[in-house]
């Protein structure tokens, strides 16, 4: 990909890491759970604390939604964003919402620490300018219909603008199959480590549009290298006024927080063995896929390495 200027990656650069608040995507591994969309109080911030306690790292919440159907819910607009600055006073969890029209980038701007840029505006180009100036961090979705090359040219009129603080997150494209919402495309996790300096969040709410699928893909992701995922949790699924097929309450969201963390605890033993072993120079066992790149957010992930050995 010749022309990512800012986004791409060559032999030796290094990931980025983005603070957000103390929260260090790319060198930890970082959930954000929150509802689809803002309701009510009540319901954000009862989510919010639940979220806290299972281990989230983020919030998430639409104020802002942009939906199929002109009928359907909208968000709640400033009200929304006035009860995520409310729950993070509360939770401490830094805020991650979605903003739609170049005319709101710098009100949203002033209640969110993560702006969202969702599937359907990823090319939105003058959004991607007006979200670059803002100098705030960036969640760009991969649109549904999007190549890699396009996604990671969209990240890049962000940097263009002088904000370097661009996470992208794959949630999943059109395809022939529809039992599944959409398919989650997990080959965009080393796809987007090799070609950009980007770290990379999976939605697998989105990807999947299916509970029971939610924990198998967020494993997967983080098996394959992940650095984080966006979930949707719901205090109550069946009311929620959009996506309500698809979001965990918050027991479903904390049961499936401890295997996550158990598969990244594994990881992590496993990446500090190998750099031990590296270290005293003992050969790698035979048929260790770790032998020729090592994967997973505790450990090395540089396509590059081996060239540079
Ligand atoms: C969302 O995360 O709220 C959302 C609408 O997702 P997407 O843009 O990926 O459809
Ligand atoms: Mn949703």
């Amino acid at each position: 990909m010749n022309n990512l200027k800012l986004t791409g990656r060559r032999p030796g650069d290094s990931m980025r890491v983005i603070d957000i608040g103390g929260v260090r995507v790319g060198e930890e591994f970082v959930v954000i759970a929150g509802p689809c969309s803002v309701e009510t109080e009540d319901q954000t911030i009862r989510t919010a604390v639940a979220v806290k306690e299972a281990g989230a790292k983020m919030l998430r919440g639409g104020a802002f939604k942009p939906r199929t159907s002109p009928y359907a819910f909208q968000g709640l607009g400033l009200k929304g964003l006035k009860i995520l600055d409310k729950a993070k006073r509360e939770t401490g969890l830094p805020i991650v919402t979605e903003v739609v029209d170049t005319r709101d980038v710098s009100w949203v701007g002033e209640y969110a620490d993560v702006l969202q840029i969702g599937a359907r505006n990823m090319q939105n180009f003058s959004l991607l300018r007006e979200a670059g100036k803002s100098g705030k961090p960036i969640l760009l979705k991969r649109g549904m219909y999007s190549t890699l090359e396009e996604w990671l040219n969209c990240a890049e009129y962000i940097l263009a603008e002088g904000n370097d603080k661009v996470i992208v997150c794959e949630r999943g494209v059109r395809t022939f199959e529809t039992f599944t919402r959409n398919t989650l495309d997990l080959s965009m996790i080393p796809a987007v480590h090799a070609e950009s300096r980007l770290p990379i969040m999976i939605d697998p709410s989105h990807g999947t549009g299916i509970k029971y699928m939610i924990e198998p893909m967020s494993l997967a992701a983080i098996a394959a290298g992940a650095d984080g995922l966006e979930i949707e949790v719901h205090v109550d699924p069946p009311s929620a006024l959009s996506d309500k097929d698809q979001q965990l309450t918050p027991d479903e969201f904390k049961a499936m927080m401890k295997r996550l963390q158990a598969l990244l605890d594994f990881m992590g033993a496993n990446a500090a063995n190998e750099a031990e072993s590296a270290r005293k120079g003992d050969a790698l066992p035979a048929g260790s896929p770790a032998g020729t790149r090592a994967v997973g957010p505790q450990g090395p992930r540089d396509p590059f390495a081996d060239a540079m050995d």
